[in-house]
């Protein structure tokens, strides 16, 4: 009876393993194809500024429409992108696509936004290709380099901290800003957050979701927003769902937002019937 059990989870366990080699197998071979055959999109999610909750920015978030799977999230396939040596040239058309994006809004004279546009590690192992490639990028569309941000998450900029530098510090020569994303969750030393030029730390939604109930999270909060003013960036919180959290951040002088709450990601076409209005001249 006892071993007849064991076979069987042990069968099941085998079939299980199989299916995620197979799906990650197939994953691999549609990912290859889906920038040619126009299957990634990009979705903008409003960056907030606090004291006038007006809209700031768009963060352009990557998806992926398969035609078999439906919608599939980034944290699904950019890992699989970064191990298989694609997350280059994904990166590079994320970039092409959110600059061609927001420039036109420009031109067509509505809110003029920041963009931020989120990049990984292997990005940065060549410093100078990726600040010909973002320059080159931008005066392909006329766009302004300081009306650019580019994220890199923690964890990603501590593989290799050195390279990040180097890479920071071209891009910001070119007038591009640097933020440091989902800050609270990557093993930085305060060391290396002197060494990085960044101009933003974006705090981990996993420490802004208890900022209204749990008074050790907007310690937090506080903690990272005055250490953030005493090396000259700004602090934004990530993933605010919920009104109460407003109050919390707010006093602690938080300088923007982004979450649910004031939007969540959405296509070009409803970011710009939501949020957008012709500038004032
Ligand atoms: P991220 O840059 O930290 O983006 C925020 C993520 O949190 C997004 O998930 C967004 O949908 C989600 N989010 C925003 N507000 C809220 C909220 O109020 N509550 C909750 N529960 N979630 C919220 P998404 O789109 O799944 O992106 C996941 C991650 O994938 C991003 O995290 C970013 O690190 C990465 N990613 C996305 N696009 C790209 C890209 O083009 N290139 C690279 N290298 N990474 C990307
Ligand atoms: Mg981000
Ligand atoms: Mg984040
Ligand atoms: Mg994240």
């Amino acid at each position: 009876q006892a071993k007849a059990i064991g076979k069987n989870v042990h069968l099941r366990f085998r079939a299980d393993m199989e299916e995620s080699v197979t799906r990650r197998f197939t994953l691999l071979n549609d990912l290859r194809g889906a920038q040619e055959q126009g299957q990634l999109i990009l979705l903008y999610q409003p960056m907030i500024e606090l004291r006038t909750r007006r809209v700031i920015g768009a963060e352009a978030l990557v998806c992926w429409d398969h035609p078999q799977h439906g919608r599939i999230t980034p944290s699904t396939f950019i890992p699989v992108a970064e191990e298989h040596g694609l997350i280059e040239s994904l990166g590079e058309w994320v970039l092409e696509e959110a600059v061609r994006q927001c420039s036109s809004w420009r031109t067509r004279g509505l809110t003029p936004l920041r963009l931020a546009v989120n990049v990984s590690s292997a990005q940065f192992r060549d410093a100078m290709h990726l600040r010909n490639m973002v320059d080159r990028v931008l005066r392909r569309h006329g766009y302004p380099a300081d009306g650019l941000e580019l994220e890199i998450t923690e964890r990603q900029i501590m593989r290799d901290p050195e390279s990040g530098v180097a890479s920071m510090k071209a891009l910001s020569e070119l007038g591009v800003a640097m933020s440091l994303d989902d800050f609270g969750t990557g093993y930085s030393s305060l060391g290396h957050l002197r060494d990085f030029p960044l101009r933003k730390l974006k705090i981990d939604r996993s420490f802004t979701d208890q900022i209204d109930r749990d008074p050790a999270g907007l310690a937090i909060v506080r903690a990272v927003v005055e250490l953030a003013r005493n090396l000259g960036m700004r602090v934004v919180a990530e993933g605010v769902e919920r009104e109460s959290q407003v109050g919390p951040l707010r006093t602690s002088e938080c300088a923007e937002v982004q979450g649910f709450l004031f939007g969540a990601p959405m296509s070009a076409a409803e970011f710009e019937r939501r949020l957008l209005r012709p500038a004032l001249a």
